[in-house]
């Protein structure tokens, strides 16, 4: 099992790419924590882990919340007496095409794809770099490659996860902590449930593959990368996408 032993905070993990995320993890031997905005899903989620034989603890906290940040990081690092990794996986949608972006819209992409991402992994940075060793993986998206029609406020959050995360791995490499992303394409989880089917239909006619990536290849990429067979893989972006842009 390519991540026995490793204690894992995995955010956005009650469901969706997340939740997929957390299965695979525990499938391959680590412990998970579970971050996620409602508890009860947090802990619907932990139960479904738990009953499938693996390990996982609820840490329910909203990552544009830097003090229930420390709290949840605070509170795996006293259950798990180590952690070995963290997944940015949380992230939302509000789509709008420039014109009609309101600053709200703008506001509330950011403060979650970016700033979650940014206080999530500055609460696990001096842990990892003092135990000398560390995983971090953020999902960003092929978006924050390469735009998207309505998504300036995604297209910034995810392009900024990919700047982040090269600069991460310049600092903290030096620590023997890697940082890298994921650029899922287009995955089929609730957070495609506001897409027209018609505009859905173009999406998959733009992969060379014709289809949507499911949760679980995102989990493999994720997991691999997580692993010690990837222990010299630092700052890159992994495209999980079908080859949807070549
Ligand atoms: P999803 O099904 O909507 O799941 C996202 C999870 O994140 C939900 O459980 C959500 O909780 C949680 N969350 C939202 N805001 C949060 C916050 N402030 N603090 C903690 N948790 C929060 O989305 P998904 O499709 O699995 O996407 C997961 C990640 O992959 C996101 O970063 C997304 O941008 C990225 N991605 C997805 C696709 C795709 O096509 N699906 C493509 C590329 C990248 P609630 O349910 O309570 O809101």
């Amino acid at each position: 099992m390519r991540l026995a032993n490793k204690h894992l905070i995995i955010t956005g993990a009650a469901r969706g790419i997340g939740f997929a995320i957390a299965s695979k993890c525990v499938r391959e031997g680590a412990t998970v924590g579970i971050c996620d905005l409602s508890p009860e899903a947090v802990d619907r989620a932990c139960a479904q882990l738990e009953a499938a034989g693996g390990r996982a603890i609820p840490l329910p906290a909203d990552v544009t919340d830097d003090v229930a940040v420390r709290q949840m990081v605070h509170v795996a690092h006293e259950r798990f007496g180590r952690i070995d990794g963290l997944v940015n996986n949380a992230g939302i949608t509000k789509d709008a095409q420039l014109r009609n972006m309101s600053d709200e819209q703008w506001r509330q992409v950011i403060d979650v794809n970016l700033t979650g991402v940014f206080q999530c992994t500055r609460a696990v940075a001096d842990m990892l770099c003092a135990q000398g060793s560390g995983a971090i993986v953020s999902i960003s998206s092929v978006v924050g490659l390469y735009g998207n029609f309505g998504q300036t406020n995604y297209a910034a959050a995810k392009a900024g996860v990919i700047g982040m995360t090269m600069t991460w791995a310049k600092e903290l490499g030096r620590k023997n902590v890697r940082a890298n992303a994921v650029c899922p394409g287009f995955i089929n989880t609730s957070i495609l449930g506001t897409i027209p089917e018609q505009v859905l239909a173009r999406l998959r006619a733009m992969v060379p593959m014709n289809r949507l990536g499911e949760p679980e290849e995102v989990a493999n990429a994720v997991a691999f990368l997580l692993s010690d067979e990837a222990s010299f893989i630092n700052g890159v972006a992994l495209e999980v996408s079908g080859g949807i842009a070549i």
